[in-house]
């Protein structure tokens, strides 16, 4: 999955490279710096020394000495001051610099911490937006694995608003499953189960909405399997297939496997990651899922989660995937 959130400490990471919030001097901090440097040893700041400071929004790159990370490449958020300074552009130099200067080394892999989110104060929720957004446009056009690293749960907050549709959305759905008599439970899985063997658009047909000619259509797609169906979609919507692996975040190499064998069965995350990327209605994504054998249930948070975002027409990938962090979910992509 080309962009990765994760909890955990950032000097651990075992990655080409990871990132610094640094201040303007380069000469160590406290917060992700202070942290940074002591686990880098003295060698890091000697290296820092002959760089000679580091504007705001750009980046700087050193070797990672004692790290695991092969380099570390210094940047400087904006500090916050209400929002109106030029923050939110500052921050995404900083990202996008990180970015240029991690590609001009050929890094695979990059860490990053929430920059700003600390003691210089940038919302957190405004502060993951920025990051969410800019890696995410940035691996469009670029393969790499980035990992945006969350250190404390608190930093990890998506608004409150969504968090409480979501909930709501959950309670009226996942909450139902499992309060039902064990008849009705009973009765739901039967009718999810036919829901697979017939797709949506077949039982359109049956009520009589198809023309002859689209129903033989129709029949003829019963057979197609998930990576058929998956290429003629991305076909129908006049997408490339880098354009639709990149948006659903999955990599190159599973997309091939995909596409070169008719008989591959997705994992449920990555069929759900690419009814996102091809933005299907709610019925064309169940269709979709169906395909490779799966079904939305409402007795699984993540099913409830993403069929939230799907009924609500919003499909960023990395907007859904915020939300099943929040709700502590595994993400979507491969
Ligand atoms: P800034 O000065 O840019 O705000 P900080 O270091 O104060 O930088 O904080 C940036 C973010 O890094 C904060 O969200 C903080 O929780 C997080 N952070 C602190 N230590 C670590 C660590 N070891 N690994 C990952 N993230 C960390």
């Amino acid at each position: 999955m080309p962009l990765q959130i994760v909890r955990n400490d950032i000097t651990t990471m075992k990655v080409d490279a990871i990132v610094n919030a640094a201040n303007e001097s380069l000469l160590g901090g406290g917060g992700v710096d202070g942290a940074i440097h002591r686990a880098a040893g003295p060698d890091l700041l000697a290296e820092c020394r002959t760089l000679h400071g580091c504007q705001t929004g750009q980046a700087k790159i050193t070797k990672g000495y004692r790290l695991p990370a092969r380099y570390v490449i210094h940047t400087v958020g904006p500090v916050w001051r209400g929002g109106q300074q030029g923050e939110r552009e500052l921050l995404i130099s900083a990202y996008r610099s990180s970015l240029e200067l991690a590609l001009a080394h050929r890094c695979e892999t990059v860490a990053f911490p929430l920059i700003s989110s600390g003691v210089y104060g940038y919302p957190k929720d405004q502060a993951l937006k920025v990051a969410v957004d800019t890696i995410g446009d940035f691996l469009l056009a670029h393969d790499m694995t980035v990992y945006l690293v969350i250190f404390d749960r608190a930093a990890y907050a998506i608004g409150e608003k969504l968090f409480a549709d979501i909930a709501a959305w959950i309670d009226d759905r996942y909450v139902d499953a499992h309060t039902d008599s064990r008849e009705t439970q009973y009765r739901r899985a039967m009718s999810a189960q036919s829901g697979v063997g017939m797709p949506a658009s077949c039982a359109a047909a049956e009520a009589g909405e198809d023309t002859f000619e689209q129903l033989i259509a129709r029949l003829n797609q019963l057979d197609e399997s998930f990576s058929q169906m998956l290429l003629r979609k991305i076909d129908e919507r006049g997408i490339t297939d880098a354009q639709c692996y990149k948006k659903a975040n999955i990599d190159r190499k599973l997309f091939s496997k995909i596409r070169s064998d008719v008989h591959y069965k997705p994992s449920k995350p990555t069929a759900l990651a690419f009814a996102v990327a091809l933005e299907l209605p709610l019925e064309e994504a169940r269709d979709l899922l169906g395909k490779a054998g799966y079904a939305f249930s409402h007795a699984s948070k993540f099913d409830v989660i993403v069929e939230y975002f799907i009924a609500h027409r919003n499909y960023d990938i990395f907007e859904i995937n915020e939300a099943l962090f929040a709700f502590d979910q595994s993400l979507l992509g491969g």
